[in-house]
């Protein structure tokens, strides 16, 4: 079975919000100050795994487990054992900013996590304390050695994802000193590591209006004069829209994902859950269907399934040609990053 949109699109990859809680503050994410919704207005594991089961039979394969932060969420990798068990879901990874992943790594490994991506915007402590809200970076860091000692064997793929923020500029804005090299400094870690280190660019979703991302093309200039080896890596690294170089010297790749400057809408495979059983079409639009409302509706159990498949079926169908982040007046999604699931 393969799940279709109205423009032909085949939507494989379900981005799952776990929870809308968050162990950081990243002040373009969910800054302090901002309140949590109540646990009952959260889905319980057994109504993801029914919204997984489902999802499964109509089409997606991959799944992503976010938030918030999935690691606060009690029962995480209890569900990513589930949803690996779930028939027709062939691939579950994770996003996580790193803060717990040292302390949850034996129980992702052992629920079958088949990728670990760690956020990660700065390697400067400062920055990144302040940037966070109080982040450890050199917690975070320990996470990425053991990860990727962890993962390298098993063959699964570990990426570090930072916003492409010009880190000068956003120290400035936070008071906090920094004199550091900006976004290079971090390419370091594929050197020294087999991993990936990916730019996303920002989008004008919730505080993300409030910073600026630094041009991809930009990016790319500086890093064709900085490597002159490097060139494009056409092997498959993920579901996603990044686009991959390889540099001599590099254990891993360095990707750039460009959803403002490289509008790639229309290879886009994704839907969204959110935490609070919302079923989203794009990250731009407040598009979507109420689960929840089905889930705790009553009802037989089959009566409830065939409701989810015809829910989910036709929100897919409708789901919106490409975003419009380049015309933020047009936008419907006014929600926080860290309620829709990053
Ligand atoms: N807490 C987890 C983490 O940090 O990986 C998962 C949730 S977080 C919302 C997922 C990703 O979204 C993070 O890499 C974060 O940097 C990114 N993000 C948050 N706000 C963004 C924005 N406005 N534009 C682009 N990426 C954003
Ligand atoms: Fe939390 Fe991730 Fe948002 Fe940072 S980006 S506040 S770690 S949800």
């Amino acid at each position: 079975m393969s799940l279709r949109d109205q423009w032909g699109r085949e939507i494989d990859y379900m981005r799952v919000s776990v929870t809308d809680r968050c162990n950081l503050r990243c002040r373009y994410c969910m800054p302090h100050g901002i309140e949590c919704v109540s646990m009952e207005e959260i889905l319980t594991l057994e109504e993801y795994v029914r919204v997984g089961a489902c999802a499964a039979a109509l089409g997606i394969r991959k799944i992503k487990i976010t938030g918030g932060e999935p690691l606060v969420r009690r029962g995480c990798c209890e569900l990513i054992r589930m949803l690996k068990n779930t028939e027709g879901i062939e691939k579950v990874t994770i996003t996580t900013n790193g803060v717990l992943l040292g302390q949850y790594l034996e129980e992702l490994l052992d629920a079958g996590i088949d990728g670990i991506n760690i956020s990660l915007d700065t390697l400067d402590l400062d920055l990144y304390e302040a940037l966070t809200g109080g982040g450890d970076l050199n917690q975070v860091l320990e996470a990425v050695r053991r990860t990727v000692t962890a993962c390298e064997g098993r063959n699964i793929p570990v990426k570090i994802n930072a916003v492409s923020l010009d880190l000068k500029e956003v120290a400035g804005q936070l008071g906090c000193r920094y004199e550091g090299p900006g976004w290079t400094e971090l390419l370091e870690l594929a050197r020294r590591y087999p991993l990936d280190v990916r730019f996303i660019e920002m989008m004008p979703i919730g505080c993300g209006k409030q910073y600026r991302s630094v041009d991809h093309q930009e990016i790319e200039r500086e890093l064709a004069g900085r490597y002159p080896g490097m060139e494009r890596d056409e092997r498959v690294h993920g579901y996603g829209p990044a686009v991959y170089y390889r540099i001599p010297g590099f254990r891993g790749s360095v990707g750039l994902i460009s959803a403002l400057h490289g509008k790639f809408c229309c290879s886009c495979n994704r839907v969204r859950l959110t935490s609070k059983g919302y079923f989203k079409t794009c990250l731009c639009y407040e598009d979507g269907v109420d689960l929840r409302e089905i889930l705790r509706g009553g009802g037989s159990e089959i009566q409830m399934q065939k409701k989810l498949s015809d829910t989910m079926r036709a929100a897919v169908r409708g789901k919106p040609k490409a975003h419009c982040f380049e015309h933020p007046e047009q936008m419907t999604e006014t929600g926080l990053m860290a309620r829709i699931g990053g």
